[in-house]
């Protein structure tokens, strides 16, 4: 993994416990207006794709087949649309909406990244591969967007979205294994949140 890579996407940032929950917390957002997201451009994506892990970095070179600039904010925006859209569902169930039912538009883009998508076998290292899962169909047009609709898909598929918490502090997002827990990373939002309440009540020491 580059320098760079590092520097923008820490793996200690990767705390979600699912890359398409990671997805979402690419936006910095205490006030949940999702304002500030650090896929600002193609070097953040291709780092992101890197850091996260949904592609390894012979994946994403094999990926990379020498696209324009335009064809790369045509593929950041689809990006960001999917985003958007995922980001909508796991609010609206984390809010408490009843429904469970994926929205059109959602619903439309994960059955097309699944119609390009093939069955093979899990992992990069075939001879250590022990199930199968949907790939990526690698020279389609789409394959950067397939390869995050694909995630997304695994995750809806795998995982309840009652798990899911949102972090009391910058609004991330985080799969909860029953133990309760209120923060994304608790050396961050946790630890301003003991800072916050120690200035509010000096007396009280308790967190
Ligand atoms: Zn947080």
């Amino acid at each position: 993994m580059s320098r760079s890579t590092k520097v923008l996407w820490p793996q200690r940032d990767f705390i979600a416990g699912h890359p398409a929950l990671d997805f979402l917390n690419t936006v910095d957002d205490p006030g949940r207006s999702r304002r500030h997201n650090r896929l600002r451009d193609w070097p953040a994506l291709m780092a992101w794709f890197e850091a996260s892990g949904v592609l390894s970095r012979a994946w994403r070179e094999l990926f990379e087949t020498g696209e324009s600039a335009d064809r790369h904010a045509q593929i950041l925006h689809d990006i960001l649309t999917l985003q958007q859209l995922f980001y909508e569902h796991v609010q609206a169930h984390v809010n408490g909406a009843p429904q469970m039912r994926l929205g059109d538009a959602l619903n439309a883009r994960l059955s097309r990244a699944l119609g390009r998508a093939h069955l093979g076998q899990s992992g990069e290292c075939m001879e250590s591969s022990e199930y199968m899962e949907w790939r990526v169909a690698s020279m389609s047009p789409a394959r950067w967007e397939d390869a995050i609709a694909l995630e997304i898909e695994a995750f809806l598929r795998t995982h309840s979205l009652d798990q899911v918490r949102q972090c009391d502090g910058c609004s991330w997002f985080f799969i909860d294994h029953g133990r309760g827990r209120r923060w994304c990373r608790s050396h961050v939002c946790g630890s301003r949140h003991l800072r916050k309440r120690k200035r509010a009540s000096p007396n009280r020491l308790e967190p």
